[in-house]
């Protein structure tokens, strides 16, 4: 790597330690739930300022990544005003249908009996689709690291828009001594993301049960949202795709202390035959449009 090459990727990890430190994708304190303590996602996201070119990217790759217009109108109201920045927002990030391989490289100290295991992980969505997920030594299309706070990955085609010297995906603390079921809901939402789904709302039947104003603290402290913000995103429409076309392992996974009342044992999500339906809408060869 010669000088100017090593003086960008400095750069480049100054500003993605830098959007870390400024809460966009930040740590917090999950607090002291057994079973899902410090498992919920951080969602990650290129910068604002990069969007456009991001659904431009996606839109090249995959052209029905594009919001139809009529989906646009239905969502916004035929009086809204859209935006090129909207525009993008309601883009979709999947990869191309005829994309057989998602190459996925490691960054740091994973043994080689943890990279089978996220790799098995991750290929639990690959079930009677093409597209998979394969370890490669070159670059990755998917590069996963450990070094940075929060299990987080960027949203599918988002992952070409990021340095090559940094991860796309990271895992906090996660090792071989982990339960099978908790290892598999971490890894297994974080690879939804790399497949492009975004987190989807919650169900509408569990708001009622919901304490808002620690919601709004909980998001404002782990992103700096306002609430209209977590309204939008957490509780009402998407982050851009349609919410049929999010499975259900992909909803928002909230800190106990967001309840008014305990919410109902919960079993930690993995892959279901529902999430696998969606997926294959997406990825199954295919002359139709989403
Ligand atoms: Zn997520």
């Amino acid at each position: 790597m010669g000088p100017a090459e090593q003086l960008k990727c400095l750069l480049e990890q100054i500003a993605f330690a830098a959007q870390e430190a400024s809460g966009c994708a930040g740590q917090f304190d999950f607090g002291s739930g057994q079973r899902t303590a410090n498992h919920q996602c951080v969602p990650r996201r290129l910068p604002a300022s990069r969007s456009v070119e991001a659904a431009q990217v996606a839109q090249h790759i995959r052209p029905d990544n594009a919001p139809a217009l009529r989906e646009l109108t239905e969502r916004l109201g035929s009086q809204q005003i859209i935006t090129v920045r909207r525009y993008a927002s309601f883009t979709r990030r999947f990869w191309a249908r005829d994309q057989r391989t998602l190459r996925v490289q490691f960054f740091g100290n994973f043994s080689s009996a943890l990279r089978q295991r996220l790799l098995d992980h991750f290929n639990a969505w690959t079930s009677g689709v093409t597209i998979h997920f394969d370890e490669t030594r070159g670059r990755g299309d998917v590069r996963i690291g450990s070094d940075h706070s929060g299990n987080w990955s960027y949203i599918g085609t988002d992952a070409l828009l990021v340095s090559p010297h940094l991860p796309t995906t990271n895992f906090d603390g996660l090792s071989m001594d982990m339960d099978d079921e908790v290892f598999g809901s971490i890894v297994q939402h974080q690879a939804g993301h790399a497949l492009g789904f975004p987190n989807r709302s919650l169900d509408a039947s569990l708001h009622v049960n919901l304490d808002r104003q620690r919601l709004y603290q909980h998001f404002e402290q782990l992103l700096s949202w306002q609430p209209e913000d977590v309204e939008q995103h957490v509780l009402g429409s998407t982050d851009g795709t349609q919410g049929e076309l999010i499975p259900p392992l992909m909803q928002w996974q909230l800190p106990d202390f967001v309840w008014q009342q305990p919410p109902p044992a919960r079993q930690l999500p993995l892959v279901t035959d529902t999430d696998l339906q969606i997926l294959r809408r997406v990825y199954a060869s295919s002359d139709h449009d989403l």
